[in-house]
């Protein structure tokens, strides 16, 4: 487990100093590799649209393609005080919480909560929500302060046909972005970068790329329905399975997803 802010340092560090160019708004692409910017107006052979969900780089080279889906629920995370934790995702009858250690002792928290698109919240209502979960989760809610919460809705973007046209090529979010029930969406754009780093031509990153990150965003979405299931029977009949499977069971399932060589 890694926090956000130190893989972006590291990712930082290998970029030459004038390469970037930050607080530049993008306005348009064009698959002619044409980039209307707040900076004036840019040509290059390979323009890669990498700019997150609402990626205006899609939405100028595939204005046809569907707007992202809200998935139903909520993610709140933070970052708890040190304190001796192993990773853990517990499921209840339409929430979640899980909290994993973090290089530095420091307990990365994440509560997912069912609710309408746009719902508001903090960390009291938190509290008050998972008060009785199993320890130490009220504790953790507990030892967090008040104004570290980030609270996101969760998203997937429907299918595109293909991550490239032209000059232009999707990666990560823009092209594939999908819910964090696996936590695959900043691996799997890492993954695109590598591949299209080598790829010899945009055809072959597509190919190489979209069944695989599609694949995924439908193995989270599924995930996350089970998840989120409230009817007590079908959380009874889940948690049955869940007891009954061997561990090695749940890992073998996951093994088209963590089972990836460049
Ligand atoms: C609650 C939650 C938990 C998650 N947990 C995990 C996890 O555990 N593991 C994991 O791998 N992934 C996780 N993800 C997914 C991960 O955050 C994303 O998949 C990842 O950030 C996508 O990276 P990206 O570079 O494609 O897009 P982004 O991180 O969204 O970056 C896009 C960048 O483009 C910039 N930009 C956008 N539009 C413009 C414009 N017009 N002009 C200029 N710049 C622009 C933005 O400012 C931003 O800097 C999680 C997501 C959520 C919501």
């Amino acid at each position: 487990m890694l926090h956000r802010a130190d893989l972006l340092d590291v990712l930082r560090s290998a970029v030459p100093e004038d390469a970037l160019h930050a607080g530049i708004e993008v306005r348009e692409v064009h698959t002619d590799g044409t980039v209307v910017h707040a900076g004036g107006v840019s040509s290059a052979d390979l323009v890669v649209g990498a700019d997150g969900i609402r990626s205006i780089t899609r939405r100028t080279v595939f204005p046809h393609a569907p707007a992202p889906r809200y998935a139903g629920y909520r993610t709140w995370r933070m970052i708890a005080p040190p304190r001796q934790v192993r990773s853990v995702e517990t499921w209840g009858k339409g929430d979640r919480f899980g909290y994993a250690p973090l290089p530095d002792g420091r307990v990365y928290c994440y509560a997912v909560v069912r609710g309408p698109e746009g719902a508001s919240g903090d960390i009291h209502a938190l509290r008050r929500r998972f008060a009785d979960w199993h320890d130490p989760i009220p504790a953790l809610l507990d030892s967090v302060a008040d104004d570290v919460l980030l609270g996101h809705d969760s998203y997937e973007l429907p299918d595109l046909p293909s991550f490239v046209s032209g000059r232009v090529a999707l990666l990560g979010d823009a092209a594939h972005a999908m819910t964090p029930n696996l936590g695959q969406g900043g691996c799997q754009a890492l993954e695109d970068a590598v591949v299209l780093g080598a790829a010899g031509d945009l055809g072959a990153y597509d190919r190489a790329r979209r069944p695989r990150a599609q694949m995924i965003v439908r193995r989270s979405r599924r995930v996350g329905v089970v998840a989120h299931w409230t009817s007590p029977v079908a959380v009874a009949a889940r948690n049955t399975a869940m007891r009954l499977a061997p561990g090695s069971a749940l890992i073998r399932s996951m093994e088209p997803v963590l089972n990836w060589t460049p």
